[in-house]
Formats: structure tokens, sequence, C-alpha cells
């Protein structure tokens, strides 16, 4: 016999922060040691945004890294991967199962984030302005180093044996590349992890499937209060469908005829390929003037790599012609010395840079210079985290703290919804109604308490599931003695 039991240790009423732990315990009658445990984490992100979320991630994981044996990601995101070099340096040796994209992307992502802190506490420390007397990153390139050969490669849809009864198997959710819900099997019970879903019409990647059904679900609920404007309404309307990313093409042609440029801060891994492929089109039907576009991001160019190469597995959409976009007069921005030549661009372009919500990376210095001139016209691409600068700028802020010293904001300020690649409320009811056989509780996570509370709300009434928006911490049984 024994017992399954899943605990939400983040992502529970807020965004960030993605871990949930399955610890599996089995009889062994006859043998020395009665009870088996092994612990598993689906993801092992890291918590992001407000200063008190962002302290967890400096906190003692509350179980011994050491006793974790596997750890199943469902994708590279920050805040889905962003914590395994701190549980790797606090003993975790076991290994990381992803799909090839996200193994990939993992590497770019997180060598990224150790440069980042290693250089914003080096920056504190020559300003003087951080909370420790010694400023020092949560880790650095060298445990990222130690983590990355922990990465073990799996593919879509085979099943993985591992072990004891326990098999994990990944579906595509397409929202990056590589992304995917994961169905996990014990001897108790199962749970299906829904991992961040894209929306059903990626730009550039292949369709989301759905997963098999299993006894719990644990489901995203970043909107689920929500719906994207472009949803069934208009179809439904009648009404002519508006051209794709018309106020952002207004924008374009608006702060160039005005002698600006535009600014977009992107998240480097998916965001700027879709934006990238949006400008190509855009450009392509002469609905903006042809202008440079820079890509400033060494994080994002890789990214753009690895998308590139994985056409050939057919993860890319056949209409991505496999991101060669040859409308674009698209320049690479590799030194930081062309990066900051770009602060005072001499005449209009188009510059593309994380971080996606300017919580940190070359974007910061860019809205340093940039914000002050009305000129130009900073493009939001996405979800904005309570707390973050992106956030700020989203609700008209008309300063902004950078590096301990506060900018005027007279810049426009455009935030563009079409950019979501987090499926809405509708597609995440028809989510968890696709699942067969029907889960028989549903935990939303991943989500702020407004939203989260929404959509267990409505899948309460519309599904007649139990569902329920989990604490930080709380454990649930998954299945065992008592259990159905
Ligand atoms: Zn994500």
């Amino acid at each position: 016999m024994g017992s399954t039991t899943l605990s939400f240790l983040g992502a529970a009423g807020t965004v960030t922060g993605s871990q949930h732990l399955l610890t599996i315990d089995t009889e062994a009658p006859g043998s020395a040691d009665p009870l088996r445990r092994r612990r598993i984490l689906v993801d092992a992100g890291m918590f992001q945004g407000e200063k008190r979320l962002r302290l967890m991630n400096w906190s003692d994981f509350p179980v011994p890294p050491a006793a974790i044996g596997d750890v199943l990601l469902t994708h590279a995101h920050l805040d889905h991967c962003g914590l395994l070099p701190r549980l790797a340096a606090a003993g975790f040796r076991g290994r990381i199962w992803a799909t090839p994209g996200t193994c990939e992307l993992t590497r770019i992502v997180l060598l990224d984030a150790a440069h980042l802190q290693e250089r914003d506490a080096a920056h504190a420390a020559d300003r003087g302005y951080s909370r420790h007397r010694v400023p020092r990153p949560l880790y650095t390139v060298a445990d990222v180093e130690a983590t990355l050969p922990l990465l073990r490669e799996i593919g879509f849809d085979a099943p993985l044996d591992l072990g004891g009864g326990v098999t994990a198997q990944w579906t595509p959710a397409g929202h990056i590349l590589g992304s995917a819900s994961i169905r996990v099997a014990t001897p108790h019970g199962s749970v299906v992890f829904s991992g961040d879903l894209g929306r059903p019409e990626h730009p550039v990647l292949r369709p989301r499937r759905v997963p098999e059904g299993a006894d719990i679900a644990v489901v995203e609920s970043t909107y689920g209060d929500r719906e994207h404007p472009d949803s069934a309404e208009l179809a439904r309307s009648g009404a002519a469908p508006p051209e794709a990313h018309e106020p952002l093409a207004d924008a374009i042609r608006r702060t160039v005829d005005r002698g600006g440029s535009v600014l977009v801060p992107a998240f480097a891994v998916d965001r700027t390929e879709v934006v990238l492929k949006v400008l190509s089109d855009m450009t392509e039907d002469g609905r903006i003037p042809q202008v440079p576009v820079y890509v400033d991001s060494p994080m994002a160019l890789a990214s753009l790599r690895v998308y590139r190469a994985r056409e050939h597995a057919g993860e890319l959409r056949a209409e991505a012609d496999g991101l060669r976009l040859p409308a674009l007069d698209l320049r690479e921005v590799r030194d930081v010395q062309d990066s900051q030549r770009l602060n005072a661009p001499d005449r209009p372009c188009l510059i593309i840079s994380a971080s996606g919500m300017a919580t940190g990376g070359r974007v910061l210095h860019h809205l340093e210079h940039m914000l002050p001139d009305p000129r130009h016209c900073v493009v939001l691409t996405g979800y904005q985290a309570a707390g973050t600068r992106g956030r700020a700028l989203a609700e008209g802020a008309r300063a902004l703290k950078m590096y301990g010293v506060y900018v005027a904001v007279r810049a426009e300020v455009l935030q563009d919804s079409e950019f979501s690649v987090h499926a809405d409320a509708s597609e995440l009811v028809e989510w968890v109604r696709g699942l067969s056989p029907a889960p028989r509780g549903v935990f939303c996570v991943h989500g702020e308490p407004g939203p989260a509370g929404a959509l267990a709300d409505r899948l309460g009434e519309e599904l007649g599931v139990v569902a329920v928006v989990p604490a930080q911490g709380e454990t649930v049984r998954v299945g065992g003695p008592g259990s159905r």
C-alpha cells in the first residue's frame, strides 16, 4: 500500500515560484526498510516580483534537496526552472527531466540568470544600495555549470519509467518551445500538471494538445478571470475581425513619424520570436515602415537559434517559415558597447530587449534613456507581475526607479495584450473539460488570488468539480489508505 501526497511549495496564490512536490511512500514488506520514500519535484521555479516573494528564494528548501530523486520540468521559464542551481548547490544530485527544447532553453535561461545576478550584486555593491552589507547573487555561473549536467532529455508523448511504479509523460502545451503538461502516475493515483498553457493559436508553435486525465489536475490560472479580446465573442458578433496588433502598428507608424524609436521589453524566450514574426508580417503587408529592428539581448538571440533549430523536429508551425523573417531589417546586437550606442538612436528604429517586465537586463539602460523623451514609445508585450517596473508602466507611473534613481516617464506607453501566450479563462476551463478521465479534484495555481479564485469558482460551477486554490506549503493526499 503506502500513499502519495502532493505539496504546493510555490505558485500558490501567486504567478511565480512554481514547485510542486510529490512524496511517494511505498511499503516493501519483509525488507529491512519497510517504507520506501521517493520525492519527485515538478518544476523548481524562482519567485519573482514583490520583495516578500523574492526573499522566498533565499529560504531553506522545505525538504533536504539531497532527498529529491527527480525533477520534472514543464518548461524553461525562470519561474519554473530558476531555482535549480540553488537546489543543486544545496545537495540535489538527482536527474532533471525535460523535453529537448526545454533542456536547450534551460541552459540559456539559467546561465543568463546567473550572469544578471552576479552583475546586479556587483552594481549594488558599487552604488551601496543593497540591503546586504556585501551584496551576493542568489547563485553564480559556477552553480549553474554544476547543475546543467543533471539535465536529461525526454521526448513528448513516450512515457518515462521512473521506477517503483512511477511514470511520467510530457504533452505539448503550446506556451513556449518545448513546453509541456506533465502527467505523473504513481502506484496510488495520478496527477496531471498543466504547466503554463498557451493559447490554442500560438503564432509560431504547433498547437497544444490535451493530455490524458488523472485523479488530480493542477492547472495554471494566470488569466483565470480574463478573456482575451479576440475570443469567441468577435466571431459571434459577425463583425469583420480587426487587423492583428493594429494598436501596435499604429503606435509604430506614429512614433517613426515623430522621429522617435520604439522599445519593446520582451521576454527573451518565445516573446521575441513572436514579436519578430508579427513585425515581419506587418512589414511584408506594408502596415509599418521598414526601419532597423535590433534584437538587443544575447539570450533572445540564443533562443532564436534554438527555435530555428527545432524546425526539423516539427515543433514550429508551417506558417512560421522556420523564423527566417526575410522582410525584416534584422540586426543582432551582441556587445554591451553596441547596446549602449542604441540609447541614443540617430534615426527611428525598433529595439527588442529583455527582460519583458523590465526587472533586469539591457532593457533597463534603454528605459533610463528613452522614457524621459516624449518622441519614443515603449510597448509592453505581455503579463506584468505585481511589483515589477513593467506593471508600474502599464499602470501609468509618472516616474520609474532604476538603479536607485527615479527617471521621468514622458514616452508613450502601450500595452499590447494580443501577445499573451497564456490561455484565457474560457480556454483554461476548456482544457480541464477535455481531460479524460475527469479529475476528482482540481487545484488552481500560478495565478494571483483574484484570478486563481475566479477560475476555481468557474470550474466548480461549469464542470461540477471540486476546485480550490491551495495555500502556500499545503499538502493534499493523491491516493492511498482512505482515498477513492
Ligand atoms: Zn511560462
